[in-house]
Order: C-alpha cells, then structure tokens, then sequence
C-alpha cells in the first residue's frame, strides 16, 4: 500500500487552515492535522475535516460536455474548444463576461483576468467577491487607502475588547473563532451584535440582538456617546486622520442620541451604554464584521462607519486593534487581490489609469487589451443580460454558481437564459452549469498546485495530493489551452502555475517580494511584501494609512433603511446567511456525505411570538414569500431570532433563499441587499 500526506489548505472558509491530505494508493481518502500550521495549529472544524469527502464523489464531471438539442452529450477536450473559440472569436471587444472564482487558486484567477483583457479584450470580468465584500474593499479603500482586512488572525487574541458586528464567527470562520475564546481567556470584553442568537452570542459577555439593517444608526449613537464622555483617542484623530469635524456633525444629532437608536435597532439603551464604555475604555480593541454589515444596499456606508469607530478609538496599526473583515470563500482575497474585478488590474491598479495599462500590454506582449474602462459587476452583468438582450453575448463561468449564489433567482435565470453562448467550468453539474452550452470538467483543490490569500492577506500553498478525476484538468491548464487555440500560445505558455505566481509577483507591487520558494519557509508571507527581502505585512497602518496622504478619513454617515422595508403585506424582515456544516451553494458539502447527513435540509427561523401570531408550529412547512418569489419550507421555531426578523441558509437547492432575496444594489460597491428584505409567511 502507497501511503502519503501532502499537505495543503481547506477550500472552504477565508480562514485559509492548513491540514494534511492521507492520500491511500494515489486517491485521497481523508485528513490529517498539520500542526505546523501558522494559524489552525493543526485544529479545523467539521468542513475541514470532512473536505476529502466530495474529492472523489461520483458525481464529478469527467468529460467535457456539449449541449445538443437540449441534453449534454459527451464531448473530445478538441471539439469542446474548437467550438469555444468559433463563438468567442465571432463576438466583438466587450460582448463578452468572465466570471473567475473564490474557490480556485490565485494563479487560475489572475489566468482568468488575463484572458478576459488579454484575448477577449472585455472589461467585464468580476467574481462572487461582489456578492460578500466588495463594500469592504471600496469602504475601507476610502478611509484607509486599502480595502482589506488590518490586522492578522492571531492578534485576535491579544485584543482586550472584542466587537462582533453582523458575523457568525464560530459558524463561518470557526478557527478565527477560537482565537476569540483565547481573547475572552485573556481578560478580554466580547460584545456581539447580530439579529441571531447564534454560537459566537454564546461566548459573548454582552448580546445585542437588532433588526437587521440598523448598522449605521447603531454605530454613530456608540460614536455619540464615546464622544461625549471623552473617551475618543484625541491624539491618533490629531496626528493620523482628517475630518473629524464633518463626522461629528453627523453623530452628535440628536437623531443619534441612544434613546433614539435604540428606537431604531430594537437594543435597549443599557446595552449601547455598556458597548460604548467597554469600547471606549479596554483598548485595544478590535471589531471584527462579515457580511451583516457587507450585504446591504448601505453597505459601503456600514464599512465606512466600522472605520470611523476604529479611528476613533485609535485602534488602528498596532496589535489587538483593526477592522478584520472576515473574507467568505477560501480565496476571495486573492481573487480580488489577482485583478478579478472590473475596476482593477493586479494589486489594484486601476484600469482607467492609461499608464497602468500600457505597463500591462507590455508585460503581456500584445497589441491591445480592453480599454481602460471600468466593466459591469456581475450584479450589473445579470441586469444587462436580463433587461438588454445582444449586448452581452458570450459567458466564461469559472467556478461559479449564480443561480443559487445572486439575488432573486428568477431574473438571474432570465439573464442567463438570454446569454447567446455560456461556457462554465467547474468539478460538478451545478445549477448555472445546467444552462451552460459547453461544460469543462476541471480540477478541485486536491488535485492542484498554486497559492490562495486567506482572510487575512496571507498568502500559502495548495499542493496537489492526486490527479483530477476522468479526462479533467486543472483550471490553469483549460485556460492556457484555450488560449493558444485562440491565437495567444506565446502569452499563455506557462508550464506550471509557479511560473504563473512568478509573472503575477513581476506584476503586482505588493506580491513583489513573493516566490514559492519563499512560500516554503515561514509557509506564508502576509502582503504588501514590496521586495525579496521584506517579512511581510502581518498588521496595515502602523505608521501612516495608505492614503496618498498618510492621513485616514473619517466619513460623516446618515442612518438609511433598507430598500425594502416591512408593510402590511409583507410584514416581517428576511435574513438570509450559512450554517457551520455547509458551504455557499452546497456543490461540494451536499456531495460530503457527513456534512449532508448532519443538516440535509434548510429551514425558516421564525421567533415563537411571530409562530404564535401565524400559528405555525415548529417543523411545519410553510410558504416563504416575497415580491420575487416563493419557497415552500419547514419552520424552525426559536427564541433565537429577534422578533419581527425571519432568516433563511441560502445552501439548499431545494429551499432556494434567493428566490426571494432583494437585487436592490449599493450605489457604489453594487453589493445586493441579501441582509432585509420584506417577506410574508403562510400556512399551507
Ligand atoms: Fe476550513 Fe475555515 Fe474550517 Fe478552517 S475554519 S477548517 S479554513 S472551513
């Protein structure tokens, strides 16, 4: 028997854990600790655990696939491409979208935005960052000058008031969350806000239940009232910020007295009260936020003001402090970190910057790339497909799945359906690869090489511990071959993906000082990392803010409603979020036979008094209706949901939250609204 342990990190959550893959005879059979890790210390909770499970699932795609006359039928990788590039090479710049991946490696996405620019000549590329952070990156880009998470994971644990705003910590990122069980052991206040009675409320000395979509209220009377007992950092706001003036203005209006925002958010005035002084007297503090306060149509408001607290209080640039916002998906920071959005190249360089682009094609040795306009979001792509069929005609789906992932189904469905030609790549036939035209079957994280970004800026490796399944391929190598037949070879003759990372190190400013080799040894490098020699960048901001004047902004922020309030129709708010055994969509846990058997089916959280009000009883299935849709859908009846707020998993095809979801979008980061929307619940 051939035994082997290769070691390499879980495709699930931002945390990015390293564990080991038991690999029996060259199939991968189950997991191990890594305790060298430099986070999880060989710790992971149930997904990493079980993430063998799906590896060699019988359901993963093996050939590549061709509709005909509405079935998939088996397909050579020659017929395929050829009938890829007789499609894209018949569309003009811009008539085609790409759509790269949170759960792929930082190789395959910059790949991704290469051959969107490169050989498409489209602007239009983005990827599911939008759907869960991107008013992370805009918010904090603005007050800070960069849009990412400050501090790292273990200084979580050296903070000594932990604010926990709109995340289910010990859910979604469970081993970040057991470095707040290590804060709380040092002596560290934990206050968590969140409408749910949810795991991380259990480890909290203070829960504030509210009803979702009440952030900025809540955040500019904790402001007032830090303010006017003179707990405010008056020298961090003198010597590292500007407009503190213009942000006082705004929160000390009577609108944000305490009594008024506890009006507005449902939290009695002697929890603010507390919150206040607990933030305002243990420093440093942290607040850690995830995406109750990203998905609104306020989000890059909500952001913006999470920073304005921090400045505030001075808890920026120095262990223990930060604004840590908990990226999703395994590789959603380096998805957007690779250009995989439609207003940036690498490392966020701005695409409407012309000497940025001209740097580009003559990295990349072409002629021309897409002009230097900023595409649509995928948000903005859906509604373009949908309301101005031809425009957009082509669609390359790496990795992705919109039509569980994005807001109110039925128009994401009629979008796709008006696309001319969508190719998807990914390891299963999931509910967008269904509409696709051509399906390429492609390698999971088991079986390729490359680096990932974790949450925290930590860039590390993923090993390769068995070959792909049937005729499959890694996504690097599709799209290099995909490429060459579509006249780019010489641009795309990258025979690994450390040849990729080396030309994205060349590239990208703060990947700069990258390399694999040095990724062996300490096992991972925080960014910016500007030279050879430089040690990473573990916590932002010490010195100066990455503003072209060094100074962070304070942004004077109004409290506004969500777009879709409760009526008498629709009487009752919707949340929607995951749960700790499933992941997004559910392709790869539903296919992990443990996860699915520990929660196979979704549910409605509705609080006892609303139940008692409906008379529903718990487990009863009920209809779930909003103005896009309905869900037939059994009940949870819990005390541990506020009243008035109802909340959906958005995992379960069967159970399809975003069938009723809002695609009301954030004017600037065009995040949807997934936090509120109105909904109303039936009997049957
Ligand atoms: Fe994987 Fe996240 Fe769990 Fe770590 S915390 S094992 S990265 S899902």
């Amino acid at each position: 028997m051939d035994l082997k342990y290769v070691q390499t990190t879980c495709p699930y959550c931002g945390t990015g854990c390293s564990f080991n893959l038991v690999v029996k005879d060259g199939k991968v059979v189950g997991t191990q600790p890594y305790t060298r890790s430099p986070v999880n210390e060989g710790r992971v909770c149930p997904k990493g655990t079980y993430a063998h499970e799906f590896v060699n699932s019988p359901d993963r795609l093996t050939k590549p696939l061709i509709k005909k006359d509405g079935k998939f039928v088996e397909a050579t990788w020659d017929e395929a491409y050829d009938l890829i590039v007789q499609k894209f090479k018949s569309y003009k710049p811009g008539e085609t979208a790409c759509l790269a991946s949170a759960r792929v490696s930082n190789e395959e996405n910059y790949l991704m935005m290469k051959f969107a620019r490169a050989v498409l000549k489209t602007p239009h590329i983005d990827h599911c960052a939008r759907l869960c952070h991107s008013s992370t990156v805009a918010g904090l880009a603005a007050s800070f000058g960069s849009g990412a998470m400050t501090n790292s994971i273990n200084d979580i644990a050296e903070s000594k008031c932990l604010f926990i705003i709109g995340s289910n910590t010990f859910e979604q990122h469970p081993l970040i969350g057991r470095k707040i069980v290590q804060a709380k052991q040092n002596g560290a206040k934990i206050i968590y806000a969140d409408p749910r009675y949810t795991p991380t409320a259990r480890q909290a000395d203070l829960y504030m239940p509210f009803i979702s979509g009440t952030d900025v209220a809540i955040l500019n009377g904790l402001m007032q009232e830090i303010i006017k007992n003179g707990w405010e950092d008056k020298e961090f706001i003198e010597k590292r910020t500007k407009d503190f003036e213009k942000l006082k203005e705004v929160v000390m209006k009577e609108d944000y007295s305490l009594e008024n925002v506890s009006k507005i958010s449902g939290i009695p005035v002697e929890s603010l009260k507390q919150t206040a002084e607990w933030l305002g007297t243990c420093k440093p503090g942290a607040i850690l936020y995830s995406m109750g306060i990203t998905q609104h149509t306020v989000g890059v408001d909500n952001v913006r003001s999470v920073a304005n607290l921090q400045m505030l209080l001075g808890n920026l640039g120095k262990p223990g402090a930060g604004v840590n916002a908990l990226r999703g998906q395994n590789n959603v920071q380096g998805a957007c970190d690779m250009g995989a959005l439609p207003n940036v190249y690498t490392g966020y360089q701005k695409v409407t910057d012309e000497a940025t682009r001209k740097k580009f094609i003559e990295a990349w040795g072409v002629d021309d790339i897409a002009e230097g306009k900023v595409g649509y979001t995928v948000t903005e792509l859906i509604n373009v497909l949908a309301d101005k069929p031809g425009e957009i005609k082509g669609l390359y789906i790496m990795g992705e799945n919109p039509m569980l992932s994005d807001p109110d189904l039925h128009h994401v469905e009629k979008g796709l359906k008006n696309a001319e030609f969508i190719v998807v790549q990914d390891i299963f036939m999931t509910e967008t690869a269904e509409l696709a035209d051509v399906v390429l079957p492609a390698a999971c994280f088991a079986e390729r090489d490359g680096t990932q970004t974790s949450t925290e800026r930590r860039v590390q490796r993923w090993r390769k511990a068995q070959n792909p399944p049937g005729e499959a391929k890694e996504d690097w190598q599709i799209i290099c071959e995909l490429a060459a037949r579509m006249g780019y070879e010489k641009q795309f003759s990258f025979k690994s993906p450390e040849e990729i990372f080396n030309e994205i190190a060349a590239v990208t400013p703060s990947y700069h000082g990258m390399s694999y080799a040095r990724l062996e040894k300490p096992e991972a490098l925080h960014w910016p990392c500007p030279s050879e020699d430089h040690p990473g960048t573990p916590i932002l901001h010490r010195e100066k803010f990455a503003t072209p004047d060094g100074l962070g902004i304070f942004a004077p922020i109004e409290w506004k409603p969500p777009a879709e309030v409760p009526d008498e129709e629709y009487p009752f708010v919707l949340t929607t979020g995951r749960i700790l055994w499933h992941w997004h969509t559910g392709s790869m846990t539903r296919r992990s036979v443990t996860l699915d058997n520990e929660v196979p089916t979704g549910w409605i959280e509705i609080n006892p008094e609303d139940a008692e009000e409906l008379g529903i009883k718990n487990n009863e299935v009920v209809r779930a209706s909003t103005r896009r849709g309905s869900v037939e859908i059994p009940a949870r009846v819990t005390p541990e949901i506020i009243k008035g707020v109802m909340f959906i998993p958005f995992h379960y095809k069967e159970h399809p939250a975003n069938r009723l979801t809002h695609n009301a979008l954030d004017p600037i980061s065009k995040i949807p609204e997934f936090k509120a929307c109105a909904v109303k619940v039936e009997k049957i």
